[in-house]
């Protein structure tokens, strides 16, 4: 899950990473009354979660109440790469000496994590990162060691942050990484860390992307989930408990394993080659105890999909076995009555297969049909999406 600015600021102040106050706000009126509490200059910030507001005319000085509402009625509403402005930041204005470059995070490929910092930091970073990545200090940081003082000092030189304020730099190093280990974040991003005239080092931007595996650990977390940007469909999904990712095709996919759907995605993408290019509408695993309500529950998230033209059901009876997810199906085709109105693609196999198969064929419902195979299935469940397109 990625943060929005004033809510990974909020993370860092509380780790004592030195930010500047501000008040996150979502009308121009509440943005004049924010700049007039500061009492002084303010920067108005757009808080979307994308890179690059600055350059979008998402990020503007006012010196005046006035002037912090005029800005907040310029940048509300804003679209900046796609995503709309809901809601600014209205922060104390901070004289700039210096701008810096830092960042943790998670480095796959080579199981480790991995600190950047670069003295030469602001809004043209990713074009530094290309042109000279030398000027962009990478270093490996062990999982096990840490970030103490002295490996926060050697992370400050290598990216030649001046003498002058590496010590402070290391001290706000720290308690990054404090902030990415406590808060079970795979990215803690700071640009610019600034050096003021009076030689403070202040978080002045801030992203962070948390680790929803870990969100047992943290209940704070779920508070920071903006409902409003979320994709309706998944919060259904969510309320359902159904693991349930929308995707952009027309082919609704539901399995029961993750492994097993993960393959069915790519079957599912691999058969639309031949039928118009479509492809998996979403990625659903309903898990291992699909009864009736779960599939009842699946199905309806679907077939919500106005994307979606065709499903796919691809189970494979383990414990639950084929016949009970064959009643499931007729049962959720029940419970759904006239919402259900796409065509059903369904394929079964292992425990119990043949008597699965036969509750499907007796029930001889209209929508659905039955296929031996995946490689079949996949192939039938695209043809008739592409029908649809
Ligand atoms: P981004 O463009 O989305 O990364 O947004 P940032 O928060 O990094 O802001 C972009 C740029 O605006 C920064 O690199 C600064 O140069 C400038 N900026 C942001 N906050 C302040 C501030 O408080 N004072 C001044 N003078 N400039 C600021
Ligand atoms: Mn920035």
């Amino acid at each position: 899950m990625d943060l929005y600015e004033y809510q990974a600021k909020d993370l860092f102040a509380a780790h004592g990473v030195p930010v500047l106050p501000g008040s996150n706000v979502t009308t121009p009126e509440d943005a004049e009354a924010a700049a007039a509490e500061i009492g002084a200059a303010v920067v108005v910030k757009a808080q979307v979660k994308t890179g690059g507001r600055g350059k979008a005319g998402g990020v503007k000085l006012a010196s005046t109440p006035q002037e912090a509402k005029e800005k907040a009625e310029a940048i509300l509403g804003l679209d900046i790469k796609g995503h709309i402005v809901h809601q600014v930041l209205v922060t104390v204005a901070s004289d700039i000496a210096e701008e810096y470059y830092f960042s943790f995070l998670l480095d796959r490929a080579n199981r480790k994590f991995l600190a950047m910092c670069s003295a030469e930091g602001g809004m043209e970073i990713e074009q530094l990162a290309v042109e000279r990545p030398d000027a962009l200090a990478r270093i490996p940081i062990d999982p096990v060691d840490g970030v103490d003082k002295a490996k926060a000092l050697e992370i400050a030189n290598a990216g030649k942050i001046p003498a002058a304020v590496a010590d402070k730099a290391a001290d706000v190093i720290v308690k990054l990484w404090d902030t990415f280990v406590g808060e079970d974040a795979t990215l803690v991003e700071v640009n610019p860390l600034v050096r003021d005239p009076q030689d403070n080092v202040i978080a002045l931007d801030g992203k962070v992307t948390l680790d929803e595996n870990a969100g047992f650990r943290h209940p704070g977390h779920a508070a920071l989930v903006d409902k409003r940007a979320e994709d309706p469909l998944e919060a259904k999904a969510k309320a359902k408990d159904l693991n349930y990712v929308k995707l952009d095709g027309e082919v609704g996919i539901i399995g029961n394993g993750a492994g097993l759907v993960m393959s069915t995605l790519d079957v599912v993408a691999y058969a639309g080659e031949k039928h118009k290019g479509v492809k998996p509408a979403n990625f659903l695993d309903i898990g291992g105890g699909a009864s009736a309500e779960v599939m009842a529950a699946g199905l309806d998230v679907i077939l919500g999909d106005p994307d979606v033209r065709s499903v796919f059901v691809n189970v494979f009876g383990g414990i639950t076995a084929c016949d009970a997810v064959a009643t499931g199906i007729v049962e959720a085709l029940k419970i759904l009555g006239e919402q259900a109105t796409k065509p059903l693609v369904v394929r079964l196999d292992g425990n119990a297969v043949e008597e699965g198969r036969r509750i499907l064929e007796e029930a001889n419902h209209p929508l659905v049909t039955l296929v031996g195979t995946m490689d079949d299935a996949a192939d039938k469940a695209a043809e008739l999406a592409a029908a649809g397109v």
